[in-house]
């Protein structure tokens, strides 16, 4: 028969003891001195460049993949005048997205799809940390059109308005930011970079990651809407649909050989005698012509 004593039992307490009182020194990781770690979380975040029906560039911004492969998280202000975006990768590499997931205007976010998946990981989102002043943060965005910027910080307040709940916080960031990731120290992305004060210095805000959360728990993780598609204000369950979506002109012109598309086929000294798909000739790796792309 086993007899358990109370020696044992003691031993065992201290030793458990000891572990958890030295477990915090093992535990304590950071993101933001973790330059390796900042390296792959910019593998997922975007460069946008925002196109209209008539290809006329619309905006530039940022915009990551997270919660899911082949998703990617915005500001809507970045894609609302957007029939198609290209996303450019940190290597450089041009990815078209012409599907939108769900969006809110009021909370300025975008969840769109990706015509074909980057294969990059998905960021996690963290929505349910508790956020406190002074915690350390990383913004990864592309500012004034530059790829993926890296800038350290910190959160310097929280602010409400108009019911948006927004992060303020010093990272520098400026246009062309919007849609960027906002990191924690953990590698999370806690919100969205979406507004900078310009007369200010280092008042940047973004919005809450539990937005984001709760907006993708709306989408039924199938249904998607074309970018051109769309107009105006998308909530939850009623998308509304251009009527003028159909006019849209979305033929474009390339030669045999090559890689630009022209929205003139006698544009080119090789004339480009080739009718395409817009969205075709992008996911095909043509590029816009210069001369009649402006
Ligand atoms: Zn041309």
């Amino acid at each position: 028969m086993i007899r358990h004593t109370g020696k044992p039992v003691l031993v065992f307490s201290l030793i458990l003891f000891l572990l958890c009182a030295c477990a915090p020194a093992y535990s304590e990781y950071s993101f933001t001195e973790d330059a390796d770690a900042i390296e792959r979380a910019a593998d997922s975040v975007f460069m946008l460049e925002v196109y209209s029906a008539y290809n006329q560039k619309t905006a530039v911004g940022s915009g990551f993949v997270a919660i899911e492969n082949g998703l990617l998280i915005t500001n809507y202000h970045v894609i609302e005048d957007g029939a198609y975006l290209l996303a450019i990768s940190d290597d450089n590499v041009q990815y078209l997205v012409s599907q939108l997931c769900i969006a809110n205007k009021a909370r300025d976010i975008a969840i769109l799809r990706f015509d074909t998946d980057p294969g990059v990981p998905p960021l996690e989102l963290d929505g349910e940390s508790e956020l406190k002043r002074s915690q350390p943060v990383v913004a990864i965005g592309s500012p004034a059109g530059l790829m993926n910027t890296i800038s350290l910080g910190n959160i310097s307040a929280f602010y409400q308005k108009n019911g948006k709940d927004w992060i303020q916080f010093t990272a520098p960031i400026s246009s062309g930011s919007s849609g960027g990731a906002l990191l924690n120290n953990q590698g999370k992305v806690i919100g969205i970079t979406t507004a900078t004060y310009a007369s200010a210095q280092n008042i940047n805000m973004a919005v809450k990651a539990e937005h984001v959360l709760e907006l993708y728990s709306r989408w039924d993780g199938r249904t998607t809407t074309a970018l051109n598609k769309t107009t105006g204000t998308q909530y939850p369950g009623s998308i509304q649909t251009a009527p003028t979506a159909t006019t849209v002109p979305s033929t474009v012109y390339v030669t045999g050989t090559g890689k630009k598309y022209h929205n003139n086929p006698n544009c080119s000294k090789m004339r480009s005698p080739i009718a395409m798909d817009l969205l075709d000739a992008i996911s095909q790796g043509y590029e816009p012509c210069g001369k009649c792309y402006k």
